[in-house]
């Protein structure tokens, strides 16, 4: 089957073919991470869409959004190699009206841990997953637990506003020495790379320990011997749904997650983990 290419909403609903849809968010930059979320797309559904969109709603306006990697060629043959049915790359002005007015409002758990770090990005997250849901319709729609308090925000917008779609969440890719597989990698210098390994590594020494105390403890010892060109934003290991921090006698799952600034890039990780009662 060829790839279909929709460039606005009109060549959406021509690409449709009325079986089973599963939908892949994405903003482009594609790499195995994303690749690995198509072939999950590809067991659930007849028809795999995969969206490339870079929204301006989801950046602080100090972020990286104008220099955000576009490489549309590129995620193209990835999404032909990968046998993707069709791909939806609408412009901004295509998916924004100029007079908009209504848009998700991510609650409490929307300002809190990455929330708390980048102000109103969850509302854009979740009000352009919401517009991408209506306009796909997908029955399944895979989201990385990489973004793992993204994941739990649309788990949380999908359970409270009744939207019919599954929500599926897919393991993080990473690099053989352990680093995420990240669209803003690319943006690390060599020597930035080295640094960048102490997240994945602070998580996992953190992991490895028995409590939540030790467990922040052994994190954040990694972190603090990463040198000054390591600035950590936070360090948390809350519960996987809500996001809350958890207490010392919590047991039962738990996300150790951290976002750090290397250089000039920010990077976030997190691992899931399991709390034994004491
Ligand atoms: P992005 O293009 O960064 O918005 O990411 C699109 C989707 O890919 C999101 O659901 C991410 O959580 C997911 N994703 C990003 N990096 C990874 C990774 N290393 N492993 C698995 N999924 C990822």
């Amino acid at each position: 089957m060829e790839l279909i290419v929709a460039r606005n909403r009109e060549g959406l609903l021509k690409a449709r073919t009325g079986g089973e849809v599963a939908l892949v968010p994405t903003m482009g930059a594609l790499h195995e991470g994303h690749r690995s979320l198509i072939r999950l797309a590809r067991t659930r559904a007849d028809q795999v869409v995969v969206s490339i969109f870079v929204n301006p709603l989801q950046f602080g306006p100090t972020e990286d959004f104008s220099r955000y990697p576009r490489t549309f060629d590129a995620d193209l043959e990835v999404c032909r190699a990968e046998g993707v049915d069709v791909v939806f790359h609408p412009s901004a002005e295509d998916i924004y009206l100029p007079d908009r007015q209504v848009s998700v409002h991510s609650g409490r758990m929307g300002e809190i841990v990455e929330g708390a770090a980048r102000p109103g990005h969850f509302d854009g997250v979740l009000t352009v997953v919401l517009k991408l849901f209506n306009l796909v319709q997908p029955h399944v729609a895979i989201f990385g637990q990489k973004d793992a308090q993204q994941l739990a925000m649309i788990r949380r917008m999908v359970a409270d506003l009744d939207v019919p779609v599954e929500i599926v969440g897919a393991p993080t890719v990473r690099e053989p020495d352990g680093l995420a597989l990240s669209s803003r990698n690319r943006y690390l210098t060599a020597e930035d790379r080295q640094v960048a390994l102490a997240l994945s590594r602070a998580l996992h020494k953190g992991a490895a320990e028995p409590t939540p105390s030790r467990i922040r403890a052994a994190a954040r010892e990694i972190l603090d011997a990463a040198g000054p060109r390591l600035f950590v934003d936070y360090l948390v290991l809350v519960d996987p749904a809500t996001f809350a921090e958890v207490g010392e006698s919590h047991a039962g799952p738990a996300v150790l997650a951290v976002a750090a600034t290397v250089g000039t890039t920010r990077l976030i990780d997190n691992v899931t983990l399991t709390l034994n009662p004491a």
